[in-house]
């Protein structure tokens, strides 16, 4: 089993049930099994275009898939709750899932890039990650901790409680 993080971000539609039924989609995949949830992130959109704020949230999952295989879950994750508006790559969306890392393995392929590579830079990922998984390592050894001490992200980013996973009300 490979440990692994994913983020994932909804500022479109009712996101508290979007990011619960991407949990249990995730959880229903034989070779997935979503071990921990951060608590969900009110944050401010990154990338200028005016547009609702996001709820965001990172899972720590163990997975027996391999990194190409679990992005293409992702991705089917990503149709199966809607699809989302490609032409604006910073755009509103119902569900947005990214692979953060995957054990410390280093990808650098046209499809996928491991660790996700501007996940350093955003505040949104590293506040729920840091919560969950503060001792993880990235490729070189750094623990996430670590790594977060020179975020330099000062977009707005609001913790709120647990996502109520029976609900899915707003
Ligand atoms: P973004 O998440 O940056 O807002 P998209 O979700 O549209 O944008 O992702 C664009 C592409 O990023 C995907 O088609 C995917 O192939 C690629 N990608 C590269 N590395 C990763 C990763 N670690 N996790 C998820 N997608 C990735
Ligand atoms: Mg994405």
């Amino acid at each position: 089993m490979a440990a692994a993080y994913v983020s994932m971000g909804c500022n479109l539609g009712n996101c508290r049930a979007y990011l619960g039924q991407a949990l249990d989609l995730l959880d229903a995949h034989p070779l997935i099994r979503v071990k921990k949830i951060s608590s969900l992130y009110l944050t401010e959109p990154v990338g200028g275009l005016r547009q609702p704020d996001f709820l965001n949230m990172v899972a720590g999952i163990e997975t027996d898939l391999s990194p190409e295989p679990l992005l293409e879950v992702c991705r089917l994750v990503e149709e199966q709750l809607g699809g989302r508006d490609r032409g604006a790559p910073h755009g509103p969306r119902t569900i947005d899932l990214d692979i953060l890392l995957y054990e410390q393995v280093e990808i650098a392929d046209k499809d996928l890039t491991l660790p996700h590579p501007r996940m350093l830079e955003r505040a949104f990922v590293m506040a729920p990650l840091m919560e969950i998984a503060p001792h993880a390592r990235l490729p070189g050894g750094r623990t996430v901790a670590e790594a977060a001490t020179s975020l330099a992200d000062r977009h707005r980013v609001e913790k709120l409680g647990a996502l109520d996973l029976d609900g899915g009300g707003c």
